[in-house]
């Protein structure tokens, strides 16, 4: 019989979930062997890796958002230092409040002492940049930052590469067999195996009856003449100061799409967007898509199987990776190493005690 090499842990995908997951299993000095392969749809490459405080119409605070953060901003300063290139950068947001509904639910989230840290009075709105039109007035949110999720994986990937722990694999389910406690899987054996494929988990017959509910996510890389932004800029879309004259803009989010390629309405509808915010021409440079790892209750999916527990999950970071990522990783390595409890808002097992039990998941023989 083939001689397996062993290891404690296999990855399955290496996306920003998987990056996180086998560092911090490396830094317990576990033995990890990733196996990636780049899909069409694969989101960290292409994300413009913000952390937030407040989000969306109503300006509701982030879920956690100081713990998480904190702990975001502790793991990638680590892995700036590890890796050697800059990852977190530290930014304010400016807002475009587009009608009275807006403003008056700025004004009166301002009012919250959890709020005062992050809403600030806007910049004159007379004259914040004349490139832009001006909406009915603006807010400038301060605490946000951005990661460099793209640099990140592809960084983490040279240096599991560069140990030899990294291999282009589209894993093939029907070559996992157990033996004992231990997962086999073509050379190599382990003691378990954890899958951070993103929203291709939905075909994962493990893991597939899961409430995913992916999204597609579409932007483009633009030119805007002058001198770049000195804040991000969210106007109709997001306009994010990448150097020099170039922004990355978007971005479109959609239940319902066919295919993980760029779409000729995602150009579209970004291209109105941008129109609606600028008024100045624009040169697109490039247009891309990807499929967020969105869920129904919007929480991480971490856990294992409940027939095979030496086959886990880790996904669900759906349009807050960045932001959730390091802890529930962290969180996830001290689970499989026996040293912690996954929290019940992210425990897959929430779905086996709602409605959905004895349904979701597909047993393996
Ligand atoms: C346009 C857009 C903008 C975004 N902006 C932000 C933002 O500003 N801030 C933020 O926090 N988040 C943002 N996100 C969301 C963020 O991208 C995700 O939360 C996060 O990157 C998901 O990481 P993941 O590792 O779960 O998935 P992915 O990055 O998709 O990684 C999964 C990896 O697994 C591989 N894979 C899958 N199946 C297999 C298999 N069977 N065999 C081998 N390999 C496999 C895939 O090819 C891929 O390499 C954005 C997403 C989009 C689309």
């Amino acid at each position: 019989m083939e001689q397996k090499q062993e290891v404690d842990f296999i990855i399955v995908g290496q996306g920003l979930a998987g990056t996180l997951l086998s560092y911090f299993l490396m830094l317990e000095n576990q033995r990890v062997v990733v196996l990636d392969y780049p899909h069409a749809g694969r989101t960290t490459s292409i994300a413009a890796g913000l952390i937030n405080p407040v989000t969306g119409r109503r300006i509701a605070k982030s879920w956690r958002f100081e713990a998480l953060a904190a702990f975001a901003k502790q793991t990638y300063q680590r892995l700036e230092e590890q890796l050697n290139i800059p990852l977190w950068l530290e930014w304010s947001i400016v807002r475009a409040l587009h009608n009275n509904f807006e403003v008056n639910e700025w004004l009166r989230r301002s009012a919250f002492p959890e709020f005062s840290n992050y809403l600030q009075d806007g910049p004159d709105p007379q004259n914040f940049d004349e490139r832009l039109r001006q909406p009915f007035g603006w807010g400038e949110l301060r605490g946000c930052a951005q990661v460099a999720l793209p640099a990140l994986v592809e960084k983490w990937r040279v240096r599991l590469q560069q140990q030899n722990t990294y291999f282009i694999e589209d894993f093939d389910y029907d070559q996992l067999t157990t033996v004992g406690e231990k997962v086999v899987y073509k050379a190599w054996s382990a003691r378990k195996i954890v899958f951070c494929e993103g929203a291709r988990a939905v075909a994962n017959p493990f893991f597939k009856d899961l409430p995913f509910l992916p999204t597609k996510g579409e932007l483009m890389l633009v030119k805007i003449p002058g001198p770049a932004f000195g804040k991000i800029v969210k106007h109709n879309i997001f306009l994010i100061p990448l150097g020099g004259d170039l922004y990355w803009a978007g971005a479109t989010s959609r239940y319902e799409y066919e295919g993980a390629s760029p779409s000729a309405y995602g150009k579209q509808w970004l291209t109105d967007e941008l129109g609606k915010s600028l008024k100045v021409p624009f040169e697109v440079v490039s247009h891309e898509a990807g499929i967020r790892p969105t869920v129904s209750d919007v929480r991480p999916f971490l856990g294992v199987h409940h027939d095979h527990p030496s086959v886990g999950i880790f996904n669900g970071l759906g349009t807050k990776g960045a932001l959730l990522a390091p802890f529930f990783a962290k969180q996830l390595t001290d689970f499989l190493l026996g040293n912690g409890k996954l929290d019940e808002e992210v425990d897959i097992v929430r779905f086996e005690r709602k409605e959905l039990k004895g349904h979701f998941f597909t047993k393996q023989d």
